[in-house]
């Protein structure tokens, strides 16, 4: 029995996406269809394509062919013979032709049960927070189960009822003429809104919705790391589905908030520190507040205003890895003013001694000064 190429028959390659199947499939299903091309020779091809489409069309029968296997299980004596008939879904054949209008509803009765909705809660945090993470108790208003009815919707001692009007199938169908010939849509059961059952007396809990809203507390664990917009997923913490569907996932947006000295750009901490003049010349011993407490750091003689010291591993941990940012402390030298007549008389012997009573002027070089910033401003640094 050899077997179709089904890739072939419809003239895609093996790699075509879904699009691209469906799009092949409509093209030469107009042109093939027996009500538009009655030859006998026609519609054997049309019922080549349709299976090839049938099978290709399928993520599981598609896989399965892929893999050499025989989608139809060997039912209907092989390809070619069977295939199209009474078990083929018209509604892809439908979807094929008119999009996805027409192919919703032709699958049975749709379930009451539907996933829950994400829900998503803002959680502010000092950087202290951030850099070592924490855990928070959280208050979240939510949908829980009702436990009156279990999630059925339907009160104590009672069952849906099957819809009298599709006989529990959540679909009526409806044959019309089209270019086609005749025509079977199917559309959701009206009365029963396509869930196939009816549910006569609502659970008085939930009013039929098999869920109630309620506040509840959860305690979670902030890694360290997270920065202002990070999102955490906590999977199945949303709100239950109604009809009892699962849970959806609650995201935690991380904001945090600014701190007074410390600006934090990824996992680097920056502060600026004023020196006076004299300790930017001569040296000194300064203690500043990091995150891990007070820290002494020395200020080399001849330190220069916007000079940099670093302190390695003083920022923030690095999220889900291991290490930290760095704290960088920007120097600022304070140049004295308001001086009394006895300083101004010191300084001015000092500008004697170095020669510094008429200074030139020199330009700065360019990679020190404005540009340098400029460009650090532009990569973020
Ligand atoms: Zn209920
Ligand atoms: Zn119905």
């Amino acid at each position: 029995m050899a077997k179709s190429d089904y890739y072939g028959t419809l003239g895609v390659r093996r790699d075509a996406s879904a699009e691209e199947i469906k799009k092949a499939y409509r093209r030469l299903a107009r042109e093939l269809h027996p009500d538009v091309n009655p030859d006998p020779a026609t519609q054997e091809r049309f019922k080549e394509i349709t299976q090839a489409y049938e099978v290709l069309s399928d993520p599981g029968k598609r896989q399965m062919y892929d893999l050499g296997g025989d989608p139809f299980g060997g039912a209907g004596g092989g390809a070619g013979a069977g295939g199209f008939g009474a078990g083929f879904p018209f509604s892809d054949i439908m979807d094929a032709f008119f999009g996805t209008a027409a192919g919703g509803g032709g699958r049975g009765p749709r379930s009451r049960a539907r996933r829950g909705r994400n829900a998503t809660i803002r959680v502010e945090l000092d950087l202290r927070e951030s850099a070592f993470g924490t855990t928070r108790e959280l208050t979240v208003d939510t949908a829980v189960l009702c436990e009156v009815c279990t999630g059925s919707g339907a009160a104590a001692g009672t069952h849906p009822d099957t819809c009298d009007m599709c006989n529990g199938r959540g679909e009526v169908s409806q044959v019309t003429r089209s270019f086609l010939g005749q025509v079977m849509t199917s559309r959701p059961c009206p009365q029963c809104g396509g869930f196939g059952s009816i549910i006569r007396h609502p659970c008085q809990e939930c009013s039929g919705d098999g869920r109630v809203r309620t506040r509840r507390t959860i305690k979670v664990r902030i890694p360290a790391g997270v920065e202002d917009g990070t999102h955490i997923q906590l999977a199945g913490e949303g709100e239950i589905g109604p009809g009892g569907g699962p849970p959806g996932d609650l995201f935690l947006e991380i904001v945090e908030r600014p701190h007074e000295i410390f600006e934090r750009r990824g996992d680097d901490l920056h502060c600026t520190v004023q020196i006076p003049m004299t300790a930017a010349a001569l040296g000194t011993i300064l203690t500043v507040e990091t995150l891990d407490g007070a820290e002494e750091i020395d200020v080399r003689p001849g330190t220069q205003s916007g000079q940099t010291i670093s302190l390695y591993g003083r920022g923030v941990q690095r999220l889900n890895e291991t290490g930290r940012g760095d704290l960088l402390i920007h120097v600022n030298v304070e140049t004295p003013s308001r001086l009394d007549p006895a300083q101004e008389e010191l300084l001015k012997e000092l500008a004697r001694l170095r020669g510094e009573e008429r200074p030139p002027g020199k330009f700065a070089p360019g990679q020190q000064g404005f540009f340098s910033r400029l460009r650090d401003a532009f990569n973020g640094r």
